[in-house]
């Protein structure tokens, strides 16, 4: 069983998002009266640890990646998939595998230096299925 990372106009929208929401945490870290806003720093502590053993990571061109995708999941690396966009409309966008994570044989597969894609698959070896296929 294999999970795979979106296409780059899906992570886009979702990295704008996060930093958004980055953005505007900070500002209302700063506005409120200290004693509220250390408050909201302490909830938002967390100290979690993983020990991952046996893990392997194959850093891959894009191309033999797909490949790779196609041998182990047995799909097409390229879709046509409906995203929400608003409370009643849908967009239709290209989604190819960029990286994807092989649970039986607890094995990463990403693109050299791609911290985003790379970093997906890796809290899929720490913390399993964190989203729908
Ligand atoms: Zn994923």
């Amino acid at each position: 069983m294999v999970t795979d990372h979106v296409s780059p106009n899906v992570t886009a929208a979702r990295a704008w998002s996060g930093r958004r929401g980055v953005w505007w945490l900070t500002v209302v870290l700063l506005a409120l009266p200290g004693p509220v806003g250390c408050a909201l720093l302490e909830t938002e502590r967390y100290h979690e640890e993983y020990v991952v053993t046996n893990l392997t990571v194959i850093l891959m061109d894009e191309k033999s990646l797909q490949r790779k995708w196609k041998e182990i999941a047995r799909k097409p690396p390229s879709k046509r998939v409906s995203i929400s966009v608003g409370p009643d409309q849908t967009m239709n966008v290209d989604s190819t595998v960029r990286g994807f994570f092989d649970f039986s044989t607890n094995t990463i597969y990403c693109p050299k230096l791609n911290f985003e894609v790379c970093g997906h698959e890796l809290f899929h070896a720490l913390i399993g299925r964190f989203h729908p296929e």
